[in-house]
């Protein structure tokens, strides 16, 4: 069941590093943008990362989408694990490959902490590869009263680069 209530901003990381990660997130941001209750507002370039933790799995395609919802956080992300599921994501190692990893970011600057569902994501403050596509989108957005650009500036050592069309 979803509950009526008013629209809220919503940023969602996406990232993909097996069978041709690319296509994976062009069609998860298709997707995205039909999510029940929702419409997406922007979506960043993509970029290419080297993966964090395990260093034998290949570079990481990634991006960052914002969407109005009025889906409550938990619907959302629901919506966001089936999403992972239809990408035959497979949960087996932490940091490990995946087809498709979608992060809930940010959502109208809720600070919130259950089982399920840490707001906002507790690692976008130690990932370059969200920061910088973050900026692209929400160049004035705070994090703990700082912009996505001036954190990701300090995550230099980070291997990132934007992608071209
Ligand atoms: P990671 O994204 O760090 O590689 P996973 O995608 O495997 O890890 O996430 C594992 C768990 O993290 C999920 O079971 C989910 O319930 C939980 N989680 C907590 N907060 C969030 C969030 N903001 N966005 C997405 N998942 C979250
Ligand atoms: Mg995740």
């Amino acid at each position: 069941m979803t509950e009526r209530r008013p629209a809220a901003l919503a940023y969602i990381g996406l990232g993909s590093n097996l069978d041709a990660p690319r296509d994976q997130l062009e069609r998860a941001l298709a997707t995205l943008a039909s999510l029940p209750l929702s419409e997406c507002v922007a979506c960043s370039s993509l970029y290419s990362s080297s993966p964090v933790g395990p260093q034998d799995q290949p570079d990481f395609i990634n991006a960052v989408a914002a969407i109005l919802t009025r889906l409550s956080p938990l619907a959302l992300l629901d919506q966001l694990q089936a999403l992972e599921q239809r990408h035959r994501r497979v949960r087996d190692r932490h940091w490990g490959p995946r087809t498709l990893d979608l992060d809930l970011l940010w959502y109208d600057g809720l600070s919130h902490h259950s089982p399920r569902l840490t707001l906002p994501h507790p690692e976008i403050f130690r990932r370059r590869f969200v920061l910088e596509p973050l900026a692209e989108i929400a160049p004035t957005l705070t994090l703990d009263g700082e912009l996505p650009l001036t954190l990701a500036d300090r995550l230099e050592d980070q291997t990132l680069s934007r992608l071209g069309e």
